[in-house]
């Protein structure tokens, strides 16, 4: 479902993503593990089209959305390729970024008019049934301040739901939430990965990554240093990076 190939970023001098391949297919859920500062969210950003790869592409569904660089030629999609296609991958950062002046419904809703062209009762009422599926189907007329971050997250996925993504992008979802909140949105996003929606989640929990994850990635200093199943890359890492990484975060 998604395709990244030899995907090569830099922001000034600093090369921050130094050709990254990865084939995630349709349904699979890969947990990205690494360092701060290796590239993961430059990576996602690059998948959502935030970011424009200098070199690479990156295909969703077969379709390419990034720019490629074959020789001298430089395929670039118009802008209205380029929306069309971000309508249909789901980010979910790490601050929940919800507007603070919407409740929760008319966060959710949102999309779903200014994409699928909804009236505002209709969205309304599948904003509902989004918030039921992430276990807030009575919070629907909160404000952001009225809920918890876990909360507030949840929200941000039901949000990230409404059109329909085939592939969702996760950064960090849990990483500014205290801990006893953790659980809640990882078991949202447990209850995705058993949709057959393709995931891919940047995180730190590493028993989430090895419980739900189809594949896990390692990545370092812009490069993927070691991918394979949770058991093999958290278990048995062939890499010494891998090795070092992950006897900090286990
Ligand atoms: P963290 O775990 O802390 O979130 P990360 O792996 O997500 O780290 P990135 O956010 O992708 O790392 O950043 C990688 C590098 O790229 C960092 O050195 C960062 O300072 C740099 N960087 C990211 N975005 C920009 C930008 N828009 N302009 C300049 N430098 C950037
Ligand atoms: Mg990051």
């Amino acid at each position: 479902a998604l395709e990244i190939r030899n995907v090569h970023k830099s922001f000034g001098a600093r090369e921050v993503l130094k050709g990254v391949d990865l084939t995630v297919p349709a349904g699979d859920v890969v947990a990205v593990l690494g360092p701060s500062g290796s590239g993961k969210s430059t990576l996602l950003r690059t998948i959502n089209h935030l970011e424009r790869p200098d070199l690479g592409y990156v295909a969703v569904h077969g379709e390419l959305i990034g720019v490629e660089v074959r020789g001298a030629r430089l395929h670039e999609l118009p802008p209205r390729a380029v929306r069309r296609q971000r309508t249909r991958i789901g980010f979910v950062a790490q601050s929940f970024n919800l507007f603070p002046n919407l409740t929760a419904q008319d966060n959710v809703a949102e999309p779903l008019v200014a994409h699928k062209r909804l009236d505002r009762p209709a969205a309304r009422a599948r904003a509902v049934e989004l918030l039921a599926k992430v276990g807030l189907g009575d919070r629907g007329g909160a404000y952001p301040r009225q809920l918890s971050g876990g909360q507030q997250q949840r929200v941000a996925i039901a949000r990230a739901l409404a059109l329909e993504p085939g592939l969702l992008l996760f950064d960090e979802p849990t990483s500014a939430l205290d801990p006893e909140l953790v659980g809640e949105v990882l078991s949202v996003i447990r209850q995705l990965a058993d949709t057959g929606t393709t995931l891919v989640v940047v995180t730190h929990e590493i028993g989430f990554a090895r419980e739900v994850a189809d594949a896990v990635v390692f990545i370092d200093d812009g490069v993927i240093v070691e991918q394979g199943r949770p058991a093999e890359v958290l278990d048995r890492p062939q890499q010494t990076r891998t090795r070092e990484f992950l006897s900090k975060v286990l």
